[in-house]
Formats: C-alpha cells, structure tokens, sequence
C-alpha cells in the first residue's frame, strides 16, 4: 500500500520534502522531541473547522458538541469560542465544562442514571436543558422540586426502536437498550403524559441518539422521521436528533460529512408543523480526524511462520478503542510520511495483556527499527477520553498545533500524579 490517504489525516496535515509531517505546521518528529511520546497531537484549525460546518450546517445555538468524544479545558474553551453548546452526561463533565468558563445555560445534562447530586448540580447551573432519560429521574425531579429548586427545561429521551449498523456496545437506538424510554412498549407517551402535568419539570421536547460511528444515513433518516412524526403528535418546541455519525479509520473507510449528514436530518425536519428548534449532539465527527497519536517503537519481535510484533510506548492506556470494539486504524512514520507500506505487522503497546493491541494487523513501512517513531490517524475522539493509568503508565499530553506554534493544553501525568489520590497513615 502506499503512503496515508489524506482523507484519515488532519486537515493541515502536510508532508515536507524530506517525508517529515507536519500538522498545524509542526513538525511531528519535533514535537516528540519537545513532548514525548506517546503524545496527541491535535490540528487545532481542523477542530475549529469542523465547529464552523456543524454550525453553518444546523444553525446558532443548535449544535451541541458531545464533550465525552474528546475533553478538556481548552477543548470546552474552543467549542464554545465556535458557537456549539455541550452535551455533559456526568457531574464531572459539567464541572470541567463550567470551569472552563462555559455558561451553564451553554450545557446540555445528559446520562442514563444521573444522581440527585448531578441534577442539583445541573439545575442550579441553569443548564439549557435536561434530557431525562427514565421515570427514576421524573422521581429525583419531583424530589428536587419540594426542596425548592427552580423547574428545570427537559427533553425526554426516546428510544425509537431502530437497530443500526455499528458496533453492539454503541448501537442504543433499539428496543433492547439502557437508554430512554421506549416509544414502541409505550412508555415515550407515559413518559410525555407525566412531564406535561408535572409541576416539577418544564417539558420543552423530544431526543434521540440511536448510536455512533454509524455510517449509514438511511440509519439517520428512518430515526428522524420517527421522531419528527412524535415532536408532531406532542406539539413540542424542541427536537434532538443525537449525534453518531461515523468517521473513516482506516483506507477501505468512506463516511459522510457533517455536511451531507445535515441535509438528510434537515429534510426530514421539513415535515415538522410548528417551528421548532432542532438540536444536533456530534462528538466523534468534530473531533476524531483532527488528532493523530505519535509513539516511539521499543522493540520489534518477529515470528517466522507467525507475524511481526511491533511494541510502542502506549496501548490500550490511550486507546482501547482496538481492544473494546475491535476498531481498525492505519499506521505511518512521521519521519518518513511517505513511504509504502508493505509489511504486515501487528501493533501492541506495553501493558501486561496479550489483548493490549492497537493495530491487530496491518500494512507498515518495511523494517520498523527500535527508536522509530510511528504514528496512528483518527485518535482525536474516545481515545484520550477512555484513556487509563493502567500498570500506572502515566497519561500522554495533549498538544494543540495551529500556525506553527504548539500549544500544550494536557501535560502528561507524572508519577506523583499516580499516588496524589492514595492515603497513607
Ligand atoms: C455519545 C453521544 C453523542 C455523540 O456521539 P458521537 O458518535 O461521538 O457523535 C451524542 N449524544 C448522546 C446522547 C451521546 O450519548
């Protein structure tokens, strides 16, 4: 095979005349110098980019980014220095979100088992809105209400019984799922009968997320529709399609753009009766081609007969993505961009698991030595967000590229990170 195919890396990803890559015009085997490896390198005007099409695509105040795909500080910071509200599912992630500056009227509360704790939080924090997820949750309302907190605005989310084309674990659109509640057992209509007469809650609309990395936008448009037909019969103002679409990991990969995905859920929304503000969630299709991983090989162990192993400096402590669901990625040397790769290898990192795999096999440049560096494409979404200290491997850095200046906006822990929780006597 030969060299990368642009469409998996970063948007200002380019190759110099010696094959040295450069995102954000700087140069990858610099940064593993400046930062170490493993490190997340981010092309920064490509997360900007991204931002900007979802928001010309769906509109201001209509595109809320799903801060679980990829965050931080400085990533809360850029999404809402864009214009795009974000969608937290825990206590944590609206705190790092509220930290970071964000209004709370910026964030939208999700999660499927909030506890009374994250919905004082949220409801206090005059968040945009809540989605419910269950008649739990009415309850914990109901009870946050006689303590005399404000009503908050809620979204009940729908589970519209549509199986889609992805990854079990990710798939929660269809009847058998922990998520909403269900529209064909009729528990979406208990569950809107309740919140209309309800003096605890102010019920503004209807959500749906039926599942991510989803390619399919017939997938997209059997869900709208669904719910279009339900925001229709409710009579209500607001209408949440979720997000999921899927981005392309590896060469054989092609997938929609924000874009294209709009037009299908836009044509749909055009059925709707009243005016009605509809909502988008995307995580994974701002963020995940906007970052690569660069790690350095540390030692290479042929097997005639078998396969090469090829052992970096990470693993499934920065992306468990392989190891979860079996998710596919390229590889390529920074140093050498361009070179063909024509050597069947399996990429692992350095955690005491033979599931520790990052690449289970794929094309590399030949003769991968000790000391190279290499690199993955597509780790700007679900990687650093799931990542763990596993085997106390400290986590990597995040580093911001724009214009040629790097910016680093998550240090890599150190091992006085690894016991600052520990009590000692
Ligand atoms: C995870 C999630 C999203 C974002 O999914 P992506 O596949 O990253 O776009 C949006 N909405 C909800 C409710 C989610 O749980």
């Amino acid at each position: 095979m030969s060299a990368i195919s642009k469409h998996l890396l970063p948007d200002n990803a380019v190759i110099d005349a010696h094959g040295i890559m450069s995102i954000g015009g700087c140069s990858l085997v610099d940064l593993a110098k400046q930062f170490g490896t493993p490190v997340f390198v981010y092309d920064e005007d490509h997360l900007r980019a991204r931002c900007h099409e979802a928001v010309k695509a769906f509109g201001p105040n209509r595109v809320i980014y799903a801060t679980k795909a990829f965050f931080c500080t400085a990533m809360a910071k850029l999404a809402y220095d864009e214009g795009l509200m974000l969608d937290v599912a825990t206590g944590g992630e609206l705190f790092v979100a509220l930290n970071a500056g964000v209004p709370g009227s910026s964030c939208v509360m999700h999660g499927n088992n909030k506890s009374m704790d994250e919905l004082r939080m949220a409801i206090n924090a005059d968040v945009h809105h809540i989605v419910v997820d269950n008649f739990d949750e009415l309850d914990r309302l109901d009870a946050l209400h006689a303590e005399g907190l404000p009503v908050p605005r809620v979204q009940l989310r729908i589970t519209p019984g549509v199986s889609v084309h992805t990854h079990e674990y990710i798939a929660t659109g269809q009847n058998d799922s922990k998520f909403g509640f269900n529209l064909g057992n009729g528990d979406a209509h208990k569950a809107a009968e309740r919140a209309r007469s309800s003096k605890s809650v102010n019920f503004v609309g209807v959500h749906c997320h039926i599942g991510s990395n989803v390619f399919a936008v017939e997938n997209f448009a059997h869900a709208a529709k669904i719910m279009v037909d339900l925001a229709n019969e409710l009579e209500v103002e607001q209408l949440t399609f979720g997000g999921g679409l899927g981005v392309a990991y590896v060469e054989s990969e092609h997938a929609s753009t924000i874009t294209e995905w709009s037009t299908h859920l836009m044509s749909a929304a055009e059925q709707l009766r009243k005016p009605t503000q509809v909502f988008v969630e995307p995580g994974r299709a701002i963020v995940a081609a906007a970052a690569v991983t660069v790690y350095e090989v540390g030692t290479v162990k042929p097997i005639p007969g078998v396969r090469t192993y090829v052992a970096v400096d990470g693993g499934m402590s920065d992306n468990p993505r392989p190891v979860m669901y079996g998710s596919g990625y390229e590889l390529f040397m920074p140093a050498n961009a361009n070179a063909d790769r024509t050597e069947s290898i399996r990429l692992v990192g350095k955690h005491c698991e033979s599931g520790d795999i990052l690449i289970s096999e794929t094309l590399a440049p030949a003769g991968l030595r000790v000391g190279d560096l290499v690199a993955t494409p597509v780790t700007g979404a679900y990687g650093h967000s799931m990542g763990s200290n596993y085997n106390k491997i400290t986590r990597p850095p995040v580093v911001f590229a724009r214009n040629g200046k790097a910016r680093l906006v998550v240090r890599r822990e150190t091992y006085d990170d690894l016991v600052r929780l520990d009590v000692s006597e």
